[in-house]
């Protein structure tokens, strides 16, 4: 082995990203598995989104993860795509190979893994409701109704959004919309998930707390030390489990990984390290 090779560079890219635990989701994969590679993190605005990528793939980057609001962004800037990111409507990883930029997305199966095999929560016959419609949920539709729920319900602040991911994903199950505010005429879900990127601006949108019931389980797709905004505000509306996506992190972060390197990292003992970290 050439010992002199510069290690191979990777890089998340958003707009905020300090927060970002992916360097080290990625370092503890790198170390696990004898792996030579950099990550970093890249902040760009809406507008800078294209450059940064482009001037990425100039400077020799192999790859990048995409975060928030940039998703959408990384679907129309990949020259190929992958089926998840193709039934998506939404890129979370990219990969630079031969001059052509690949777009897939690992946040459905990332998400459904920490939820039915981490967590060992049921999705078949649950009354589900996804709150949000940005690049996330996109990605988690798909193997929500695929698991075939006994209901799935998404609400957004702008309906119109809801209104388009209805649309895309109809033929794929029984998908209905809502406003906030008509979300008090539900009966408590069995599951709450939490797509919204509001935590990140440290808030909970106004959710009626009737979502809630006794036996719900509500996650967070968001992360953060201690409990998020949301996590609290489930608990206080008496949720039965209030989890937060440290688990959905490093499990698409591992399929991505995958997707780059062909080698498939252990992702118990990184969930476990990033856990005792919070
Ligand atoms: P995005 O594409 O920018 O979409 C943001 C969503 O949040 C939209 O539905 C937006 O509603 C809604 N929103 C933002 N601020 C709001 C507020 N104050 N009140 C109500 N709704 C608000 O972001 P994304 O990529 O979908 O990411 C969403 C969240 O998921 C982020 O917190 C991200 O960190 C998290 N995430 C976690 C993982 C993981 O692995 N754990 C993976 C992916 C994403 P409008 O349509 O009305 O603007």
């Amino acid at each position: 082995m050439n010992t002199t090779t510069a290690p191979d560079r990777y890089a998340l890219v958003g707009h905020p990203v300090h927060h970002s635990r992916s360097p080290m989701i990625h370092s503890l994969f790198a170390e696990q598995t004898g792996q030579k590679l950099t990550y970093e993190l890249i902040d760009a605005a809406p507008e800078e989104f294209e450059s940064a990528v482009r001037r990425f793939i100039d400077e020799g980057g192999r790859g990048m993860n995409v975060t928030v609001p940039h998703k959408e962004a990384a679907f129309r800037l990949a020259d190929r795509l992958g089926p998840e990111a193709e039934k998506a409507g939404a890129v979370n990883t990219l990969s630079f190979d031969g001059g052509s930029i690949r777009g897939d997305n690992t946040d459905g199966i990332g998400f459904l893994r920490d939820v039915t095999e981490n967590l060992g929560w049921e999705i078949r016959g649950q009354r589900i409701l996804v709150l949000g419609a940005g690049g996330a949920a996109r990605g988690i539709l798909p193997p929500l109704l695929e698991n075939a729920p006994a209901e799935l319900v998404l609400a957004n602040r702008t309906l119109p959004r809801a209104a388009e991911l209805e649309q895309r994903f109809r033929h794929l199950g029984k998908l209905s919309i809502r406003a906030f505010t008509e979300l008090e005429r539900d009966p408590a879900f069995d599951l709450v998930i939490n797509a919204t990127s509001a935590g990140l601006k440290g808030e909970t949108p106004p959710f009626p707390e009737s979502i809630v019931g006794e036996h719900t389980r509500c996650y967070d797709l968001a992360y953060a030390r201690g409990l998020t905004p949301f996590q609290l505000w489930a608990s206080e509306a008496g949720a039965e489990r209030a989890e937060q996506g440290i688990g959905m992190l490093v499990e698409q972060a591992a399929e991505s990984f995958y997707i780059w390197r062909k080698v498939r990292p252990d992702t118990k003992p990184v969930i476990a390290e990033l856990k005792d970290f919070a």
